[in-house]
């Protein structure tokens, strides 16, 4: 299995999972044309798409979903709620729920909820039958349900969106740093440090930071903050950005 980044942020996110001849993106938040672009330097097409799973019908999730099914034919999974909170209307496929477990060709694919501002968002975790790989963004907090799901992975993509200092000092009016910061946001450095620190690093073989705000944090401050939590390697650390993403990373 192995995983890649179109690119992680508030200005578009997109997350590829390949095993065999499947190939999942998980979200699109990029234009139909950017989205080729960036797939194009993974060394894929659009067309060799088997899904693409949106997590929640924020902008930066779904931006290009529509054209990509419409255009490409790749089949479309959310949740009803998600579908129902779209703006424009997106063909799906299926309707993920969570606690299901959904079979696309050789990847096997846990749905999780996740509490965000959104009608019904959803986290995934993968598998090819060996490893596992858990993809988590778009939270302001973890239950004990999300907690379970993440346990024993071998390679783990999280949200470390804000350093809670630089939103409580910055420029967003008021409403907006208690949502950015609330319980249905997003996580900060030191959350998401304390979960992976929960949930155990040891045996990953990959941890990636994702979806890091471009005025609210910094790449080195994430670093730094998980350094200090895990007391891990700061180069061992990988950040997936806005506009180049995260090469190939292969999960052993
Ligand atoms: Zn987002
Ligand atoms: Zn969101």
């Amino acid at each position: 299995m192995r995983f890649a980044v179109l690119g992680s942020g508030s200005q578009g996110n997109g997350t590829l999972i390949s095993s065999e001849d499947t190939h999942v993106l998980v979200d699109c938040g990029f234009s139909l044309r950017e989205t080729e672009r960036r797939l194009t330097r993974l060394g894929l097409s659009a067309a060799q798409l088997s899904a693409v799973l949106v997590t929640h019908e924020h902008a930066d999730h779904v931006h290009g979903v529509e054209l990509l099914a419409r255009r490409h034919g790749v089949p479309v999974y959310m949740s009803q709620g998600t579908e129902r909170g779209l703006r424009k209307p997106v063909p799906v496929r299926t309707h993920v729920r969570c606690g299901d477990v959904l079979e696309i060709g050789a990847l096997r694919i846990e749905v999780v909820a996740v509490a965000h501002d959104a009608m019904e968002p959803t986290q995934y975790v993968f598998s090819d039958g060996k490893r596992r790989f858990g993809l988590l963004t778009d939270l302001g907090s973890h239950c004990a349900r999300v907690r379970d799901h993440y346990q024993g992975l071998d390679a783990l993509m999280i949200e470390s969106n804000h350093c809670r200092d630089m939103l409580a000092r910055g420029h967003y009016p008021y409403f907006l740093k208690q949502r950015v910061g609330g319980d249905w946001g997003h996580l900060n450095n030191h959350q998401a440090a304390g979960l992976v620190e929960q949930l155990g690093w040891q045996n990953l073989q990959h941890l990636v930071l994702a979806h890091l705000s471009s005025k609210n944090n910094l790449p080195q401050l994430a670093r730094q903050c998980f350094v200090d939590t895990l007391g891990c390697d700061a180069d061992w650390l990988q950040v997936a950005d806005q506009d180049s993403g995260l090469d190939w990373r292969h999960i052993a």
